[in-house]
């Protein structure tokens, strides 16, 4: 007689449903779009402290930057082509030939090229047709080509343009020699049911040779749509450490690839026990804290202290652990504080070789919930108002600006 399973998995119910890449290509975008987020700015040798881990953890793709930025920027993109990584190093460009040049002279192999694609976008960003975005697209995906590199296809606001544009557009790239083609939800506004009509609808229309995914995660839903995608066919999930990114961020590297892995048993090519080293490492330069609750990384992960969940997890951990911590890279921790029990209090004091009787054990629990209880908040409050006063508007304050002004000569015009 064969012993029932533990816990059911119903993911292979779905298993026909779903297109998976057998070889998903982890794009990493930390370095570009996670630069991007409000108040961080990454040096040269920074970009190459967090490259190195990235390519090390197993990332395929980097992107390094956009080399016509700056000169800094330039140094660094070139800094990173050359450091021999196992990665592939990619820079990202405009449809404008100094854009394309800058990344063929940095010596990265793969180019993003990128464009909007929205009326909103054309109409006030850009100030072009729909007709002069594509003649762009397709001169800088030829220059690109004749240079020799792998050339991903971008469009910006992708999933809120006119479907018709976008057919034409990605068509003529793609016959002009575009390897991969990158949808982006910009703005985060996909669902995971309307992304998947969406990219079956892309895919039937356009036919790509490669599907790419950019998601940002507005509400909240960036790592599900991308997950969307990979199941429609998607093979390189964009993505960045800690789900940083511009505003809410993109889709998280860490729960994307442990979707993949532990979900679904996709290899993903990740040392998924480097994570959280990568993790950390991204947090300390970017200077982004990581939220208690983030999944995976976040301090409370793989934290319990509910008396009924700690105690469940000493009998088993697949109780309340839906993985081990180890694949992560992470510890797990039992705290104690008021919603503490006896089970966490047995195997605290076995750390010490220790034996307690019940009314030694009750006794000691009143005391870890009365103690607890009675803690005073000063120093989280202190800290919640540096972490506001740090963080609600990063970048340079007002009156760093204003003695700028002043310096360069700007003054008001008097009525
Ligand atoms: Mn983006």
């Amino acid at each position: 007689m064969t012993e029932p399973a533990l816990v059911e998995d119903y993911h292979a119910a779905t298993a026909s449903e779903r297109h998976l890449p057998e070889h998903p290509v982890i794009w990493d975008e930390t370095l570009r779009d996670g630069e991007q987020t409000p108040g961080v700015h990454f040096s040269p040798e920074e970009k190459l402290r967090i490259a190195e881990l990235l390519s090390d953890v197993g990332v395929a793709i980097l992107n390094a930057g956009i080399p016509v930025v700056s000169d800094k920027e330039a140094r660094a993109v070139h800094l990173l082509a050359h450091a021999g990584l196992k990665a592939k190093v990619l820079a990202a460009a405009r449809t404008v030939p100094a854009d394309v040049d800058a990344v063929i002279a940095s010596g990265a192999t793969h180019i993003a090229i990128f464009v909007a694609a929205s009326n909103v976008h054309l109409r006030f960003k850009l100030k072009m047709t729909q007709e002069e975005v594509l003649q762009a697209s397709l001169r800088s995906v030829r220059q690109a080509k004749e240079a020799g590199l792998h050339v991903a296809f971008v469009t910006e606001d992708t999933v809120r343009a006119p479907f018709d544009f976008v057919e034409r557009l990605y068509r003529e790239v793609q016959e002009a020699g575009a390897d991969r083609l990158v949808v982006s939800d910009t703005v985060g506004i996909m669902t995971p049911l309307t992304f998947r009509w969406y990219l079956q609808e892309f895919r039937r229309r356009i036919q790509p040779r490669d599907l790419s995914v950019h998601c940002h995660n507005d509400f909240g839903l960036a790592t599900a749509n991308t997950l969307t995608a990979l199941e429609c066919g998607a093979i390189a999930p964009h993505v960045c450490v800690n789900g940083l990114g511009e505003r809410a961020g993109n889709a998280s590297l860490e729960e994307v690839v442990l979707c993949l892995e532990s979900l679904y048993g996709v290899h993903t090519g990740i040392k998924t026990e480097k994570l959280y080293e990568l993790s950390q490492l991204v947090e300390e330069i970017s200077g982004i804290p990581i939220a208690a609750n983030k999944a995976l990384v976040g301090y409370n992960a793989f934290s319990h202290e509910a008396g009924i969940h700690t105690h469940g997890i000493l009998a088993h951990t697949l109780t309340y652990e839906p993985l081990q911590p180890e694949v992560v890279g992470r510890e797990r921790h039992m705290i104690l504080g008021k919603h503490s029990g006896k089970a966490a209090l047995v195997e605290k004091l076995k750390e010490r070789g220790m034996t307690a009787t019940d009314p030694m054990l009750l006794d000691l629990l009143q005391r870890v919930k009365t103690e607890t209880e009675a803690r005073s908040k000063e120093d989280l409050h202190h800290f919640l108002l540096e972490y506001r006063r740090l963080y609600e508007r990063p970048g340079l304050s007002d009156e760093d600006f204003w003695t700028m002004v002043d310096v360069v000569g700007i003054r008001a015009v008097s009525a």
